[in-house]
């Protein structure tokens, strides 16, 4: 407790002499021969070495199981904070530096920074620390029961090719959440048809480390590397498409498909039919959306990873990108994308290196040589312009307009009321500059819940001023939420899936956008960035800008 004090009373800027004098007890508490719970106050108080006032507060944490000055800086420390404290690499100072200037409050959004490359740039900090704070949140995060789509996503896929690989099954699919493409998750599911010695084989493979096997009527159920739940359902041959179908959905997907034999089916397309019913997605089997889009006859028109024509709403070493503009253009044309969009940081995020005038003029003279050697490819001007506490954007009008296209964002002073969040948003949509509204919510998954707003107020509001809405494809973000792509449909209101990349192999995150975006039931006719290159380029020419 001695030793906490100190560190909390560092975090906060306290005394340096009392930090000191914690951490000195703290070291001569440790080193004492006896424990002190097992001594009275009268021995306590003949201990030598430990000064009076320390004798004091060791009889009362002795009697009352606290320490007073120790409850007073828990209390003002946040939750995550104080997390921080035990990451392998950080000391109080350096906490105090991410809690203050990065204006991180949890293990999550310090991670995120770290991935964005934020770390390495503050006065005390490397790439070493920097590094040594990744491994120890992974490490953390591991340990917690949710995980990220992503996360699984390769494991799982894994799973299924060795299981296809050693023979026991060619039947192998994934089934349940993580086949309903949820963007958080508990564990994966699969369904194997004939494995009556998956069980053996999980035994045999050494690629994974499989523990906590149980077998049960029909299932299998282990962890991988000694944290990823694993459920797998064994089913006669016959029965895989059935077993399929009903693991796959949720109950109250399962209730809109009734009146139907589903045992031996050869498809699921065949059970749809039979149900009357056009095949529906695993991704939109959450009993949400999918009988509206159904009826409307939308299912055909769902969003895919090849109608993507170009690439917004990203970042380059002119701010806190990794890879230079050229490189991240040549990247995007060699994946055969049409255009690209850079958006850089603006000004006002100091903590991003965002740009001054200056380099503005600068990488927009750089854009147009490279335009000259890349064409037909095309890279657009654009910045992701901080949306500022006011809801004004970080620059004046005249350098708005130099830009192709604008993204607006919320990077700081996050904690508002829902009233407050969405004014402030919306005074952004009305700015006749903005083009597209980045990541709404501000919400990193399992990690920080995102500032509350009045999602149809804003939706309304990109309605009525022709703003694009982000799906933020990172799969950390996956923001705005899918559960309001339809209602966005509904109003107009086009969808971006952008990656927000800081370095080349960011633009891959397009496929959780992707994902999460079709589990909205998003139409490629919706989706900003499947439009071709003249038609975009016609809407920013058009628009504000
Ligand atoms: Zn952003
Ligand atoms: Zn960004």
């Amino acid at each position: 407790m001695f030793k906490l004090a100190g560190k909390l009373t560092e975090l906060h800027n306290g005394n340096e002499f009392k930090v000191k004098s914690f951490m000195g007890n703290a070291f001569k508490i440790e080193r004492l021969p006896l424990p002190l719970e097992s001594m009275s106050p009268e021995e306590i108080e003949k201990i030598e070495g430990i000064g009076k006032g320390t004798q004091a507060k060791i009889i009362e944490i002795i009697a009352s199981g606290t320490l007073k000055d120790l409850d007073q800086l828990v209390s003002e420390t946040p939750v995550g904070v104080f997390e921080m404290l035990s990451l392998k690499g950080l000391g109080p100072k350096k906490v105090r530096t991410i809690w203050k200037e990065l204006e991180a409050e949890s293990v999550g959004e310090l991670l995120y920074a770290c991935n964005e490359n934020r770390l390495i740039d503050l006065k005390g900090f490397g790439d070493k620390t920097q590094q040594q704070v990744i491994e120890s949140i992974e490490f953390i995060q591991e340990n917690s029961s949710k995980f990220i789509y992503a996360k699984l996503e390769p494991i799982a896929l894994q799973l299924i090719e060795n299981i296809q690989k050693s023979n026991v099954s060619e039947l192998v699919s994934l089934t349940g959440e993580i086949r309903r493409r949820c963007i958080e998750l508990e564990k994966i599911e699969l369904v194997v048809a004939e494995g009556k010695d998956v069980s053996l084989f999980l035994k045999h493979q050494n690629e994974f480390e499989i523990s906590e096997m149980k077998t049960e009527e029909g299932k299998i159920s282990f962890r991988i590397n000694k944290s990823i739940p694993v459920e797998i359902f064994l089913c006669k041959k016959e029965d895989f498409y059935s077993t399929l179908f009903k693991t796959t959905a949720t109950p109250e997907h399962l209730s809109l498909i009734v009146n139907i034999e589903i045992s031996a089916a050869s498809s699921e397309e065949e059970i749809y039919k039979n149900a009357g019913w056009n095949f529906i997605i695993p991704e939109l089997r959450e009993g949400k959306f999918e009988k509206k889009f159904n009826e409307q006859n939308k299912l055909n028109d769902i969003v895919q990873l090849n109608d993507l024509r170009g690439i917004l709403h990203n970042h380059t070493t002119y701010s806190d990108g990794v890879h230079t503009l050229e490189q991240m253009a040549n990247y995007c044309k060699d994946l055969g994308y049409d255009y690209l969009g850079i958006s850089d940081h603006s000004q006002y995020a100091v903590y991003a290196k965002g740009l001054k005038l200056e380099q503005i003029i600068q990488q927009h003279k750089e854009i147009d040589s490279l335009n000259e050697k890349l064409k037909p490819f095309k890279i657009y001007k654009s910045i992701e312009a901080d949306i500022l506490p006011d809801g004004k954007l970080d620059y004046n009008d005249e350098i708005l307009a130099s830009f192709d296209f604008v993204v607006a964002s919320i990077h700081s002073a996050m904690k508002m009321d829902e009233a407050k969040a969405t004014a402030r948003l919306i005074s952004a949509i009305e700015n006749p500059y903005t083009t597209i509204l980045g990541h709404p919510t501000g919400r990193l998954l399992l990690s920080r819940p995102g500032y509350p707003i009045d999602h149809k107020k804003i939706i309304d509001a990109c309605a009525a001023n022709n703003v694009v809405i982000e799906i933020n494809a990172n799969p950390n973000r996956l923001d705005i939420d899918w559960t309001w792509i339809p209602y966005c449909m509904e109003k107009n209101v086009m969808i971006a899936i952008n990656p927000d990349a800081h370095k080349m192999e960011g633009y891959h995150d397009m496929h959780y956008g992707t994902l999460a975006a079709r589990k909205g039931g998003l139409t490629k006719q919706m989706t900003f960035n499947a439009l071709y290159l003249k038609e975009i380029e016609k809407w920013f020419r058009s628009s504000g800008t």
